[in-house]
């Protein structure tokens, strides 16, 4: 996808701060921190929102959320707590339209969120 932001991250046409990458996976840090701990952990397959999901789907998506927990392990964060968010259309503020887990940690972090 020419015009997605992280399609072109993954391509390393915008640079970005890696953590983590294999064949399926890609993480790098959040432009605009919401923590001390602020990864994007995104799968390279473009899908737009998890409202394209489909069975086929479930490997990746299992992958994305054990990456996050293990970058949180790696951060020395796993045991304080951490929140993992798929943000999903208008209401939820997502405005990149390629699915990506929020990991936030570092600090302790209100519940429900705004
Ligand atoms: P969303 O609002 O779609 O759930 O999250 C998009 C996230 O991408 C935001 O937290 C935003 O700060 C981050 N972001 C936007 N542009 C860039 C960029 O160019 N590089 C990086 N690393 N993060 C970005
Ligand atoms: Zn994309």
């Amino acid at each position: 996808m020419a015009d997605c932001l992280f399609c072109r991250i993954i391509a390393r046409e915008i640079p970005a701060t890696i953590v983590y990458e294999d064949e399926r996976v890609i993480a790098f840090n959040d432009i605009n921190p919401q923590a001390s701990t602020h990864v994007l952990v995104v799968p390279k397959q473009h899908i737009e929102t998890l409202n394209d999901l489909s069975p086929a789907h479930d490997a990746i998506v299992g992958e994305v959320v054990r990456r996050a927990a293990a970058i949180a392990k790696e951060r020395g964060v796993s045991a304080g707590g951490f929140r993992t968010v798929f943000n999903t259309n208008r209401d939820a503020g997502q405005t990149v339209f390629h699915i990506h887990l929020h990991l936030i940690g570092g600090r302790s972090l209100a519940w429900p969120p705004g």
